[in-house]
């Protein structure tokens, strides 16, 4: 069974995974739904998971590095801080 999620339990959710460097599958468990589909909610609100870190954060937080991957803020100043 899919649980569908309202409005305001997708917002919870997406606030809920900034800050947190929780798996969606277990994030997933804690609301009864997929991992894929609480990816999709990440989506749109626009959090992503950082590469290298794993921990949640906002869109325009994050960094793109030279080879394309996208990791956030503190782990691009943190490879880039001896350049
Ligand atoms: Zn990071």
């Amino acid at each position: 069974m899919t649980a569908v999620l309202s409005k305001e339990q997708k917002l919870e959710i997406a606030e809920n995974l900034l800050g947190s460097c929780d798996s969606l599958s277990w994030k997933g468990e804690k609301y009864g739904v997929e991992g894929d589909e609480l990816g999709l909610v990440a989506e749109e609100y626009g959090v992503w998971r950082c590469e290298t870190c794993g921990w949640w954060v906002e869109e325009g937080e994050l960094a793109v590095e030279a080879d394309g991957d996208v990791i956030c803020q503190d782990c691009y100043d943190e490879e880039n801080k001896w350049i």
